[in-house]
């Protein structure tokens, strides 16, 4: 169910037929290929900004986008990011007097004692709260727009709040899946939605109760295992704790295996554009998800568009990875793409009229009955004539292939349509006779 509050974003597909010119290129020969950067601030009429053609044909024409996401596209919908001053590390840093960095409460070492464990649910039950009470944004509703057009291969995302999952578009499963058909959403660091015994793998909606300080965390499944063990006299295994399903620094991804899996999978589909949206790509394996979807795009002639506050990391890993970068907040984007769209119809109001095919159709037949009666009309005034004036014609007539003749045109189409090497109306050369000069 699409969430309420914002207008579904729409994308009239229909408003541009050409792709500006890109060629596709080996890796090789984009190293010379300079990257283009612009700030979405800079204020400007819609159809002067030197970007928008690009983003639009992107946007509105790709039929393979990929999209890898960061907490920069959920900062609108309340979600606090995690890097900046006022990002959760800093907050946490503080509200825990932390001597180390915010980053360590997302460590896989918070379960070593009960003091940070403590502390991490504390911190994972307040982003649950604000998740679960926020909505996506005008971002996120693009994205599923795109996706309901079957025209998004796939969304990676590295956010744990879970808010594209209340559009339509952007599903996904948890597990993910080890084989396709994989869902249209992944999530590289799990998400806030699910909980998991670490020790019997079982899992169910977050329940922000059990990592209350006064909750407890005992796996139910793993204690009713032990209870029917107890009576039929076998040895007690133990009982796991929950957790939330969210990946965190140094320890195991669940889903790393099926996430491999879906990778190799759409770089061998020719993904056509690759946007990278609010994430300053800090963690190895994402980025090398970008190169190598990059390189993929590049091999079809496809765009790579980077949309960020900050511009890319500064790594040879990406170099000539970006040919747009867009500095800047991502909500604009769907305001850009909607007046653009406002242009280009106010555009094509403007524009003559095509006409119908059936009414060039019918001056064609005008034109060839014009000719035919013409000839018709001359045809009679050779027979009235005499043989003298007869031998004059033919001699004309006969003298025709070696004065150079002019061709003329004559079919159903007008000069200004394109598609007249069509088999079907191929126009007939006729050339004129001398006396018709
Ligand atoms: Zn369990």
């Amino acid at each position: 169910m699409e969430s309420k509050g914002i207008s579904p974003f729409t994308l009239d597909t229909t408003l541009v037929d050409k792709q500006p010119k890109k060629r596709a290129c080996s890796r090789a020969t984009r190293t010379s290929i300079s990257r283009k950067t612009f700030d979405l601030k800079e204020q400007c009429e819609i159809k002067d900004r030197p970007y928008i053609k690009d983003l639009y044909y992107t946007l509105c024409k790709s039929k393979r986008l990929v999209v890898v996401v960061g907490a920069g596209i959920s900062v609108q919908a309340g979600i606090p990011d995690f890097r900046s001053s006022d990002g959760v590390f800093n907050t946490v840093k503080r509200s825990f007097n932390l001597k180390g960095s915010g980053q360590s409460m997302f460590d896989s070492s918070v379960y070593r004692d009960a003091g940070s464990t403590s502390m991490f649910h504390s911190m994972v039950n307040t982003l649950h709260s604000i998740s679960s009470t926020s909505l996506a944004t005008k971002f996120h509703h693009m994205l599923s727009k795109i996706s309901t057009e079957k025209r998004l291969l796939r969304l990676y995302t590295q956010n744990v709040d879970c808010l594209e999952l209340s559009l339509t578009g952007l599903s996904t499963a948890v597990p993910l899946p080890p084989k396709g058909p994989w869902p249209k959403t992944i999530q590289l660091h799990g998400g806030l939605k699910t909980m998991v015994c670490a020790k019997c793998g079982w899992m169910g909606p977050f329940d922000p109760s059990v990592f209350e300080q006064t909750g407890s965390s005992e796996c139910i499944e793993c204690r009713e295992l032990d209870d029917v063990r107890a009576v039929v006299g076998k040895r007690k295994q133990g009982i796991g704790r929950l957790r939330p399903r969210i990946v965190l620094y140094n320890e195991f991804n669940p889903d790393g295996e099926a996430i491999g899996s879906v990778t190799a999978a759409d770089l061998r589909s020719r993904p056509d554009a690759l946007l990278v949206v609010g994430t300053s790509l800090k963690v190895p394996g994402v980025r090398r998800i970008v190169k190598e979807m990059a390189e993929a795009v590049h091999l079809t002639g496809g765009q790579v568009i980077w949309m960020n506050e900050e511009e890319p990391p500064a790594i040879k890993m990406l170099e000539n990875s970006f040919d747009l970068v867009l500095k800047g907040d991502c909500q604009n984007i769907p305001d850009l793409i909607a007046q653009y769209q406002e242009h280009l119809q106010d555009e094509k109001s403007r524009r003559p009229k095509k006409r119908p095919k059936s009414e060039k159709n019918a001056d064609g037949l005008q034109q060839l009955q014009h000719i035919t009666t013409s000839s018709a009309q001359f045809a009679p005034k050779i027979e009235a004539n005499n043989l003298s004036n007869m031998f004059k014609v033919t001699k004309k007539a006969a003298s025709v292939p070696q004065s150079p003749a002019k061709p003329m045109k004559i079919g159903f189409n007008d000069k200004d349509d394109n598609s007249d090497n069509s088999d079907e109306h191929k126009p007939v050369n006729v050339y004129l006779k001398t006396e018709d000069r």
